[in-house]
């Protein structure tokens, strides 16, 4: 087996809020083909983090790179098209429309960014059979003709990964993907990003312990704006220092 590629990599990363340094000195390499979290304690900078690789905010210092392209600079719908994509910048699914016209519309932006007006029934059309293959992918397909709106909150939230799934991302950076759900959805969702996972990169952020040993490959641990450790579970896990951070002392 040939080193995973790294698709996504960040170094030297800071932002400051008026000389606030909320996020200092961050280093992260994201791999094609695996998932990566991203966890700290509430403040720790993993939002911040978040705006950045989007470049929904500029970095007061250090370089991103993208699929071997510096983007530090690079607007945030231009990135969108190059491959990295944040799962809430289609998260607004219209509940009005079928599910199978939320994947349908999704599929007719090119970034993911703004609103477009419908194009013609017949573009419409063609993009149906690709819809189609997103929503079996996250196992919708039963509920193609529901409603978005009448779906349970769970399904809500698997139609939102559909809908970025729409803009063939090679990053998916998911923000809590499970937040608020029940064991079983944690279960489907679980499975979902691990499929998505196999030809892709992903970047989550997740509170759920249990998930992260569950699901994510390396693990990076941010605290006041600074990695505090970097690895897989069992050694970020076993790190005197993320204990006590996460106990709270
Ligand atoms: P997390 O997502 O890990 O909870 P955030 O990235 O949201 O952390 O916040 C990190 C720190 O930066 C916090 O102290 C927060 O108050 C501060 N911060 C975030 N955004 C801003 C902003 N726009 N202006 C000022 N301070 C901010």
């Amino acid at each position: 087996e040939t080193e995973p590629r790294v698709v996504l990599s960040a170094r030297g990363l800071r932002r400051e809020f008026a000389g606030f340094v909320a996020v200092n000195n961050v280093d992260l390499d994201v791999h094609h083909g695996k998932i990566h979290a991203l966890i700290g304690p509430n403040g720790a900078g993993k939002t911040t983090v978040f705006n950045l690789l989007t470049k929904f905010l500029p970095p007061t210092n250090g370089r991103i790179e993208l699929l071997g392209r510096d983007i530090t600079y690079t607007s945030p719908a231009k990135v969108a098209r190059l491959g990295l994509v944040r799962s809430f910048q289609i998260s607004a699914i219209f509940p009005y429309l079928t599910v199978l016209d939320n994947v349908r519309v999704a599929l007719q932006r090119p970034n993911g960014l703004g609103v477009q007006f419908w194009r013609s029934l017949s573009a419409l059309d063609r993009l149906t059979p690709r819809a189609e293959e997103l929503l079996e992918t996250v196992g919708l397909e039963n509920a193609r003709d529901s409603l978005a709106g009448d779906l349970s909150y769970g399904r809500k939230r698997v139609l939102e990964i559909a809908t970025t799934l729409a803009l063939d991302p090679k990053v998916l950076l998911l923000d809590e993907p499970m937040a608020g759900m029940g064991q079983e959805d944690v279960g489907t969702v679980s499975n979902i990003i691990r499929s998505v996972a196999r030809d892709r990169a992903v970047l989550m952020v997740e509170h759920n312990l249990t998930v992260v040993a569950d699901l994510c490959d390396w693990i990076t641990v941010l605290q006041r704006g600074e990695i505090l450790a970097a690895g897989d579970y069992a050694t970020v896990s076993s790190d005197e220092r993320v204990k006590i951070a996460y106990m709270g002392t």
